[in-house]
């Protein structure tokens, strides 16, 4: 009974499957991340988590507990059948410090509410390229950014952080404070406790950013990708580059697009991009515009990403060499895919940034594991139909499987895929997530998490 919770001292609100809002509250982006729980319940803070919890496991039998930040993950990996979600979209909260030099959020923020506080400030911080992504599962996963060829990944930029802990206590780790478990959640997903606020460095904002989006006729393939790697040799660090394919509305004709971030300030670098991608391969559709924020910057997708079918999957493949023949292979594979009405929306992105600040880290100084150089290359599919779910999974699962696979043999490198951009857990292992980093991961959990409170998505084994 949701009134139990109350009789604890909850202060938040709670919604099940008899209230009016319940359909509304276990509603995810995209409709396959859906399940039923009991109880969905909106903390106000750390101390209603420490609760929601306690009444979680006090239930006969206890109650899986799930955890939602902006429920952006296309797995079910946030929700649970039958169980609790803290949906923290009550936790809100955006601080500058006094001296500007850091960000306090909590993780009910989209990364759109953070930089609109920063924006304010003159400031910016390492988030993700869209508005709407969740900080919770982006944080706890590592953080590609469009700042990330200068300032690395999110978790790089991490200060500290304030966790609800599986016996309820609320606890702030950094690197001297409860160092292990500061070093498990940057990459090790929502293992080890429920994240309330992060404190993130933060930077000037040096003027207005270049961004938008750029289309090419998909039969100019080949001369694109020779401009494309021309870019990458000398790829400036403030760059950040969305390469791929799309059918964009209204017309949903195939065309390569490309999505460039240049940071405000670097006009040498905005010369340099638009020489290459609007001046030598001539657009047949061009929307560049001079931005004044990341804010403004993290809606350049929107056509693409907003009203769109109910359903769909959002995975990626780590690769380290860009290989014509495979961007080539997963071009026709876009193409026959999204040639019907229901997965015509699907997006196939190449990410590329600077190298050099991601893989200047080493593997073992966060739990993050992906430190060897290398970009990313994204899926976003999209339909309606449910009875297409798997068909659009596996589908996802044979594209990213095949990039990975293409590069560990021809470089030796099989790369794990993080958390937050992993299908799933039945189609990724927690091995192939964690990477060499598990063992640490498995001690780490033993210490923090030893009954396995935490058992959505990846599950790490405690090992002492
Ligand atoms: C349109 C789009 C754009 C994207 N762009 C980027 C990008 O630029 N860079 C990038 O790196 N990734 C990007 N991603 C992937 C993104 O990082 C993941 O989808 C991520 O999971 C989103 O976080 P969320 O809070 O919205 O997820 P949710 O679905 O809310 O949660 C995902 C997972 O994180 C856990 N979790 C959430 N909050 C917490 C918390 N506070 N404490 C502990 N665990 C928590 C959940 O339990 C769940 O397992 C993008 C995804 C989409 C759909």
């Amino acid at each position: 009974m949701q009134s139990d919770l109350y009789a604890l001292g909850f202060q938040g609100s709670v919604a099940t499957p008899t209230s009016e809002n319940y359909e509304e509250a276990i509603k995810r982006q995209s409709a396959t991340a859906a399940l039923r729980p009991a109880y969905v319940c909106y903390p106000i803070g750390p101390a209603d988590i420490s609760l929601a919890i306690k009444f979680a496991l006090t239930q006969d039998p206890p109650l899986e507990i799930a955890v939602k930040s902006g429920g952006c993950h296309t797995s079910t990996n946030a929700s649970t059948d039958g169980g609790l979600v803290v949906d923290l979209a009550l936790l809100k909260g955006v601080e500058v410090s006094e001296d500007r030099k850091t960000v306090a959020f909590q993780s009910g923020c989209l990364w759109g509410d953070v930089y609109s506080e920063l924006e304010k400030h003159g400031l910016k911080a390492v988030g993700g390229s869209t508005w709407f992504v969740g900080v919770g599962g982006y944080m706890t996963g590592g953080g590609y950014s469009n700042l990330s060829g200068q300032f690395g990944l999110a978790i790089d930029n991490l200060v500290s952080a304030e966790i609800v802990l599986a016996d309820g206590r609320i606890v702030r780790c950094s690197a001297d404070d409860e160092p292990d478990l500061f070093w498990a959640i940057r990459g090790g997903g929502n293992q080890f406790g429920i994240v309330t606020e992060f404190v993130a460095r933060t930077y000037p904002i040096r003027g207005p950013a270049l961004s938008g989006a750029l289309f090419y006729a998909v039969t100019d393939l080949k001369h694109v990708l020779g401009v494309l790697h021309e870019f990458l040799e000398t790829q400036p660090a403030t760059t950040y580059l969305c390469f791929g394919f799309a059918r964009s509305p209204p017309h949903f004709q195939p065309s390569i697009i490309a999505i460039p971030y240049v940071d405000g300030g670097d006009s040498a670098a905005a010369e340099a991009f638009t020489a290459l991608f609007q001046t030598k391969l001539a657009p047949l559709v061009s929307h560049l515009a001079s931005l004044p924020s990341l804010n403004t910057a993290s809606h350049a997708g929107d056509a693409l990403l907003l009203d769109v079918p109910p359903r769909g999957v959002t995975t990626a493949a780590l690769f380290s060499v860009l290989y014509d023949d495979v961007v080539e292979w997963v071009f026709n594979e876009w193409l026959n895919f999204t040639d019907n009405e229901e997965t015509k929306r699907t997006l196939a992105l190449f990410e590329f940034f600077k190298r050099g600040k991601v893989d200047g880290v080493a593997v073992g100084d966060t739990a993050y594991s992906v430190r060897a150089p290398h970009w990313y290359m994204a899926l976003g599919t999209r339909h309606t139909n449910p009875e297409l779910d798997k068909h659009a999974e596996d589908w996802a699962d044979k594209v990213t499987s095949c990039v990975k696979r293409q590069n560990a043999e021809r470089t030796g490198q099989m790369l794990p895929t993080p958390a937050n951009m992993a299908l799933g857990p039945d189609y990724t292992s927690t091995e192939e997530v964690y990477g060499e980093n598990l063992p640490r991961l498995r001690k780490i959990k033993a210490k923090y998490d030893p009954t396995k409170v935490w058992r959505r998505g990846w599950v790490i084994e405690p090992s002492l």
